[in-house]
């Protein structure tokens, strides 16, 4: 094909593609427009996950009427001037797309006063033309109502999951905002419901308690340092309160919240050895530093950022919360804590976080899924090493048995058949046990509780962010349930929408519900083990794709001590 140019209108459909991802990425330019304009009330309103409308108000500093038209104009900003200015910028936005990328690709009103002026004013758009504009009464401030987003970029539109999964990134994307701007007052309204509201004027503490949970905020720890010019501050969990995702870690480089592998990773270096395998914090960290030290601009949609000198920043990361972790083992000050955290010293947090309880013989009563091959040998137990893995002898040598990997299968098989007949076995809770959830983990509630349902939890709404709980399958018995809630729907929240959720619940309950490293087995439980682990179709590997045995076959061990010539 030969060498074209392209028209204006596909050009600015790419380039708006760039910063316009999704509805939340609407959501993320429109609040830091309104942050830059000096707003200490933002209200976010979403209908059908954004895709229908998105509207952004505010109370900051407004557009003069005349100025109106040029925001909407590519490469236009009030906010730098020079290339140089980028090496003091002190607002969130300075590229000049984003209102002409959204008005690309949707149709976007704008309405917007100065408190200066007595008249407000509007501009309409769609597909980046002027379809009106005129004056109105409005109160001081701005508000942008971007309608149909993508409706003329099918090729788009497809790449949406259900609206409930964007409503979901909209909320995780407020809620980190708040984190990041507590004086602000932030109100976030979805499909005509309150779904998350700070107060403004308040602490990062206090949003916390918002988002996560009045109790993981009471928990967590006081994180600050300075090292080369780049202050740290901020709040992390203590090891005993982990979650099995890294979503939790948020970071903000001068209040701009950023996704950075290299701080994150940071982060969890500082938590070295306190965690369990596949455990990750809690985290909220903030970096200040001269802003010629940091390049906000190697990204379009501003989410990542360059550090000049990386080596300072992660040594000044790990630093602080590595101090924050060491202040709170030697007894520090903590503040008061809630159930889920407990004093401690440093190895004993892998066994607060796995409570070595006796293993109930249910766990392990008949399983009901005949084999359709033995692809394990039958094995005699021998005995249990270091609580942790079951010693067998088979026909060709010795078997070393994962005790938490093999139940695991074991598990994970049967809960996967028993919920394809809908017969889980259920345990219903004399007291329902109350769950507070994150604006995402609600979302995730509504999409997938009927899954969850099948696997015979009942769960009810019970406003304020918070569920009920009143059964849950019986592989929890005597685990704690409103963890086991709180790992599903994170776990759920990863995969797509309407694929099949059987698979990732069962691993999940498997996981909750197997014994763990630690517990002692009596002799009688682990030859059920065995017998149920030679059942199961893959009894050589746990559900997440880890051994469950290793195998040292005779002549392994007759070479090893050199019984073989
Ligand atoms: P940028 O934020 O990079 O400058 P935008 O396209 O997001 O570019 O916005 C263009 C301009 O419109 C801004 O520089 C600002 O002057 C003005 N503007 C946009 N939103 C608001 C708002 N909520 N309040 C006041 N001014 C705004
Ligand atoms: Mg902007």
């Amino acid at each position: 094909m030969p060498i074209k140019v392209l028209s204006a209108e596909v050009a600015h459909k790419i380039a708006a593609g760039e910063v316009v991802e999704r509805p939340a990425s609407v959501v993320k330019e429109l609040i830091e427009n309104s942050l830059d304009a000096g707003a200490t009330r933002i209200s976010v309103e979403v209908r059908g996950g954004g895709l229908q409308l998105i509207r952004v108000s505010d109370n900051g500093a407004g557009i003069p009427a005349e100025e109106m038209h040029l925001a909407f104009q590519r490469h236009a900003t009030s906010k730098i001037e020079a290339l140089d200015d980028l090496e003091s910028i002190s607002t969130l936005g300075f590229r000049g797309e984003a209102l002409p990328s959204i008005a690309t690709v949707s149709g976007v009103t704008l309405t917007s006063r100065p408190s200066s002026a007595v008249d407000g004013a509007f501009i309409a758009l769609t597909g980046g033309g002027i379809v009106e504009e005129g004056k109105r009464g409005c109160p001081p401030g701005t508000s942008v109502v971007v309608r149909g987003l993508f409706s003329n970029v099918p090729a788009r539109l497809k790449f949406m999951k259900s609206p409930a999964t964007e409503a979901g990134r909209v909320s995780e994307l407020v809620a980190h905002y708040a984190l990041a701007f507590p004086e602000v007052a932030f109100y976030l309204l979805v499909d005509r419901r309150t779904a998350f509201q700070t107060p403004g004027g308040s602490t990062q503490r206090d949003v916390l308690a918002q988002v996560y949970g009045r109790e993981t905020a009471q928990a967590m720890l006081d994180a600050t340092g300075d090292f080369a010019e780049i202050g740290v501050s901020g709040l992390v969990s203590p090891p005993s309160l982990s979650r099995a995702s890294r979503s939790y870690i948020s970071i903000f480089v001068n209040r701009r919240w950023v996704q950075s592998r290299m701080l994150s990773y940071a982060i969890e270096e500082a938590y070295h050895g306190m965690l369990m395998i596949g455990k990750h914090p809690i985290a909220i960290v903030n970096l200040s530093l001269p802003p010629r030290d940091v390049d906000v601009n190697v990204h379009p949609a501003k989410s990542e950022v360059r550090f000049r000198r990386e080596q300072d920043a992660f040594g000044a990361v790990q630093r602080a919360v590595r101090a924050a972790l060491t202040d709170s083992a030697r007894g520090g000050p903590v503040p008061p804590v809630g159930p889920l955290a407990a004093p401690g010293g440093d190895r004993s947090f892998e066994r607060q976080l796995a409570p070595v309880e006796p293993v109930q013989p249910s766990l392990l009563g008949p399983s009901g899924a005949p084999a359709p091959r033995p692809a394990l040998p039958i094995l005699r137990v021998v005995g249990q090493v270091a609580n942790t893995y079951i010693i067998a002898e088979g026909p060709d040598g010795m078997y070393l048995v994962d005790q938490h990997a093999a139940h695991e299968r074991v598990l994970f098989e049967r809960l996967k058949a028993q919920a394809a007949k809908r017969e889980v076995e259920v345990q219903g809770l004399l007291d329902p046990l109350a769950v507070q959830l994150t604006p995402r983990q609600e979302e995730t509630l509504k999409c997938d509780g009927e899954a969850l349902a099948q696997f015979g939890f009942a769960i009810e709404p019970f406003g304020d962010r918070t569920c009920l709980l009143r059964a849950v399958p019986a592989v929890l018995k005597g685990r704690s349930a409103a963890e086991a809630v709180i790992d599903l729907l994170d776990s759920l929240d990863q995969g797509t929408a309407g694929s099949d959720l059987v698979e990732p619940i069962a691993i999940t309950l498997a996981c909750r519900g197997a014994v763990r490293a630690g517990d002692t087995l009596t002799p009688e439980e682990m030859r059920e083990m065995m017998r149920q682990l030679e059942r199961t179709s893959s009894p050589r590997t746990c559900p997440h794709g880890r051994p469950t045995v290793l195998h040292l076959s005779s002549s392994r061990l007759e070479r090893e001590f050199g019984r073989q010539p």
